[in-house]
């Protein structure tokens, strides 16, 4: 009998008669059932969140820093059961399953700590002008396959902070540790202030549509965050949107090839390259293309690809189907076209069922090669040979994207005139992956719209409100 899971709508774990199958990439057997909701369950989940903002947006910044930080506690305290599903139903290891409920733990606490305070603009004999934040209203957030728990909480946290209430939607293909999540969540957070519904993909333009939903936050792929600023633009929705990126990394001829290569091999590899900020285009100097190249290839020969529930498993299958199928496309289009590679290339046994790709690194393909240009999602790495610095970086700049980017080199002064050069939002020198719940994480160009994190991010969930008082004209 497969698990059935429930949704959060005012306070309640509720079903629907009709459920989504949810599936077990590293075997392909059905692990859960979740509702298929429509238009009615959104109804009642936005009825819920609006009747509770009434209260929620009036209830002091204390009394809602502590509901954020119980909801962070909450993950912390249920991280053993909460891991094994993730990793159940996303495929990452155990350890990064692990890593990723830790982190929405550790981001949501963080975050509850970020304050709202009013600014003074003009405080003078005439006048007392301030600038007050109010919450947006319900906000719908929409959340991707690759880090579900992640990005679930990364809305749920700054929205209830900053007195919005949320109806929140998973991904069809990962949605049952976030169910599981808002059974621990329900009476910790007053019913209404945090919905949870779960549907196909066609519950996104609903909830897009929603004419009582004051704000979407958004993360997922580039070509849906396009449709949803359409479907928001009807009633001037605010929006935030994180979307894809194919980040490169560029590697100076001073780096230390022994260190570097196997934090540049995680960089790309780390949850199977699905990843936003996964490197996905590295750029190495000629001076130590050979050496350093063979030092990623040989590293990569002693990893690890299966379950992510056994043990020694380092890089687990691809999320989905069709992720999967994409990703062996692209790999197919780089063997048509006579690409060389470093390791990995050929196809897995068909008979052994799970979405496996081996892992696989490719020899200085060209700069139009699809699985250079275009954002790959899945556990490949391109390596490319530069000359000089001009060069890598207008190659790397050279991208309808701008999420992240970084610099690898033995002088910290050269990586950061360097990084200053890139197009992107966040660009890490000798180090990746690293976000912190104080800075604004957001993409340039097409890879997003406004930012999470940070005091920035916070404010997306907000409007400002001046508020003038004329000192020296009081009605008489
Ligand atoms: P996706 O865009 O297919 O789906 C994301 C979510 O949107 C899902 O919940 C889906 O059901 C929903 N959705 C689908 N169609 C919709 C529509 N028309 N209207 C509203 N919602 C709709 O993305 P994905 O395949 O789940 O995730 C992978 C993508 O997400 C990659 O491109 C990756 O780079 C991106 N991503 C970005 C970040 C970031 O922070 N910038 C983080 C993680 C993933």
């Amino acid at each position: 009998m497969v698990t059935q899971y429930k949704n959060l709508i005012n306070g309640e774990m509720v079903g629907t008669s009709k459920v989504l199958d949810v599936v077990n990439p590293a075997n392909e057997e059905v692990i859960g059932q979740v509702p298929a909701c429509g238009e009615a369950e959104l109804n009642s989940a936005v009825s819920a969140a609006r009747a509770a903002f009434k209260t929620w947006s009036k209830t002091p910044i204390e009394e809602r820093r502590k509901v954020v930080q119980a909801i962070a506690g909450v993950i912390n305290e249920n991280n053993d059961e909460l891991f094994r599903l993730l990793t159940a139903e996303q495929g990452k290891p155990h350890a990064q399953a692990q890593g990723e409920i830790a982190g929405a733990a550790y981001m949501a606490g963080s975050q509850a700590t970020l304050e709202l305070d009013d600014e003074i603009n003009e405080d003078t004999e005439q006048r007392l002008s301030r600038t007050r934040r109010v919450p947006v209203g319900v906000v719908g957030g929409i959340v991707p396959w690759n880090f579900p728990v992640m990005m679930a909480v990364q809305k749920i946290a700054p929205a209830l902070l900053s007195g919005c209430t949320i109806v929140l939607k998973p991904s069809p293909f990962t949605p049952l540790t976030t169910l599981r999540l808002a059974e621990l969540i329900k009476d910790v957070a007053p019913a209404g202030v945090v919905n949870i519904i779960t549907g196909e993909d066609s519950l996104g333009p609903l909830i897009t549509g929603h004419p009582d939903i004051d704000k979407i936050t958004f993360t997922g792929s580039t070509a849906t965050g396009k449709k949803i600023m359409e479907g928001a633009s009807k009633d001037l929705k605010r929006i935030t949107l994180e979307l894809g990126g194919n980040d490169a990394s560029i590697v100076l001829p001073d780096a230390n090839v022994e260190k570097v290569a196997e934090q540049l091999f995680w960089s790309s590899f780390t949850n199977a390259g699905q990843i936003c900020v996964a490197a996905k285009r590295i750029y190495i100097h000629e001076d130590i293309y050979d050496e350093l190249s063979a030092a990623i290839a040989a590293f990569a020969k002693n990893v690890k690809v299966g379950d992510g529930a056994h043990q020694g498993t380092a890089v687990g299958p691809v999320q989905n189907k069709k992720q999967y199928e994409r990703v062996l496309e692209l790999i197919k289009d780089a063997k048509d076209n006579g690409y060389k590679f470093l390791v990995g290339g050929e196809a897995k046994d068909d008979s052994i069922p799970g979405y496996y790709v081996p892992i696989t690194i490719l020899d200085n393909p060209p700069e139009n090669a699809r699985i250079v240009a275009e954002e790959q999602f899945g556990p490949v790495m391109p390596l490319m040979k530069f000359s000089t610095t001009d060069e890598a970086i207008s190659r790397a700049n050279a991208s309808e994207y701008g999420l992240a980017g970084a610099v690898w080199t033995a002088d910290a002064d050269e990586g950061v005139r360097v990084a200053e050069q890139m197009e992107t939002g966040t660009v890490w020198v000798n180090e990746f992956l690293h976000l912190s719940p104080f800075a604004p994480f957001g993409g340039h160009k097409q890879s997003g719209f406004g930012a999470e994190y940070g005091k920035e991010g916070l404010l997306e969930f907000t409007y400002p409100q001046v508020i003038t008082v004329k000192k020296d004209n009081v009605p008489a």
